[in-house]
């Protein structure tokens, strides 16, 4: 008998990452990964493509200049260095060279819907780029937070990267806030629920969430694993692992 969830296990079915990282993060994380050594990891595990941000762009643009078929650079900017962040997402995104906004309101130290974080709101709208923003620690990247940024820009598309991460508290006003909001996407990496992912999939909706691996700060077989048991079938999952980052970023 199979045991419950875990009947359709196969970590090689197609997969695009919404949200990764390469170089090497120190302090209290003290993990690393090369672009070579996270495309080698992808090919390992069906990943086509990776989204990627570091703090400096320098390094995920460097990365996807080796692979630019396999890795995506976002722009991974702080609302609080104010007109020098925007005349660099200016110029990363006339020169074509990045696929979306990073905000990592805890990492920076701002809260997700303040002030500071408008203009750069403002310019990701009028370059049609989407916004990644990190969320689930207080007090800076909490879901109702971001919920409250994305109210006030409407057309701005706001992927909420972790959905809540760690905390049930947290996790299910991510749901309830993307509930409300329809311009706000979820990524499910490093969220330990996985039936979160199921009953975002039923009640957000079904072309509203991504799977991610935050990948080298967690393992690729662990986000894979939760989310091929999360409770949904063949062909749903294939909307979370692949279909659905791939409509929403326009690829082919
Ligand atoms: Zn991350």
């Amino acid at each position: 008998m199979a045991a419950k969830g875990v009947q359709s296990l196969d970590l090689n079915s197609p997969k695009i990452d919404a949200h990764a990282h390469v170089g090497f993060f120190g302090s209290w994380c003290g993990v690393a990964v090369t672009a070579q050594e996270m495309v080698e990891q992808m090919d390992f595990y069906g990943l086509q493509k990776a989204i990627i941000s570091y703090p400096d762009n320098e390094v995920t643009l460097a990365a996807q200049k080796e692979f630019p078929d396999r890795l995506k650079a976002l722009a991974w900017l702080n609302p609080n260095d104010g007109p020098k962040a925007l005349l660099e997402f200016e110029r990363l995104s006339e020169l074509k060279l990045i696929h979306g906004l990073k905000l990592h309101p805890l990492f920076n130290a701002y809260v997700a819907d303040d002030e500071v974080v408008y203009p750069l709101m403002e310019l990701a709208i009028e370059k049609d780029l989407p916004v990644f923003i990190h969320s689930g620690h207080p007090p800076f990247s909490l879901p109702w937070s971001v919920g409250s940024l994305a109210e006030k820009f409407p057309r701005a598309r706001v992927v909420m990267v972790h959905m809540g991460h760690g905390h049930g508290v947290y996790i299910q006003s991510a749901l309830e806030t993307a509930k409300k909001r329809d311009n706000i996407w979820l990524e499910n990496s490093g969220m330990p629920m996985h039936t979160k992912i199921q009953e975002a999939y039923q009640t957000v909706g079904a072309e509203r969430i991504f799977w991610g691996s935050d990948h080298p700060f967690h393992h690729y077989a662990v986000e894979i694993l939760r989310t091929q048991v999360c409770g949904l079938n063949p062909r749903q999952l294939a909307d979370v692992f692949h279909d659905n980052i791939q409509k929403f970023m326009g690829w082919r």
